[in-house]
């Protein structure tokens, strides 16, 4: 992911970590914007500016004494993208997985543009493949937020 700098336009690459403590190394400023370029096989697919994003308060850990592999760490995401010209919302869901010690970035995690996840999710509540649970917590939070 990029980093671009909203004063002088200074752009460079950083792995993805806190966007707050950080600050341009040309000019000082602190207004910064994440970009995600998506490339597939050195064809630019597109490029987004990163609105926010929300993360696990725990990253889940299995340790399984029989496995060669050791602990295994899932750390999944949710992104929301912006697309420059219009500023219409894509939901990204990357995902890092770490493994004896090396953290490495899930391959073709989905970027899913607003109307279509608008689809899947209504579809998906229609036809019950949320428990009732998760409906339930996800209404409770909505009505909570409005
Ligand atoms: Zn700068």
């Amino acid at each position: 992911m990029d980093i671009k700098c909203n004063d002088c336009g200074e752009r460079w690459y950083e792995v993805f970590g806190a966007l707050n403590d950080k600050k341009c190394d040309s000019c000082g400023s602190k207004k910064l914007t994440w970009i995600l370029s998506a490339n597939y096989q050195k064809r630019q697919l597109g490029e987004w500016k990163v609105k926010n994003w929300v993360e696990l308060k725990h990253i889940e850990v299995w340790d399984d004494k029989e496995d060669p592999r050791g602990s295994v760490e899932f750390d999944p995401k949710i992104f929301c993208l912006l697309s420059p010209e219009d500023n219409y919302r894509y939901y990204w869901f990357p995902y890092w997985i770490k493994i004896k010690g090396k953290r490495r970035y899930g391959q073709f995690s989905p970027i899913v543009p607003e109307d279509e996840f608008i689809q899947l999710m209504t579809d998906a509540i229609d036809k019950n493949v949320f428990s009732s649970k998760v409906q339930r917590k996800l209404l409770k939070h909505l009505l909570k937020k409005s």
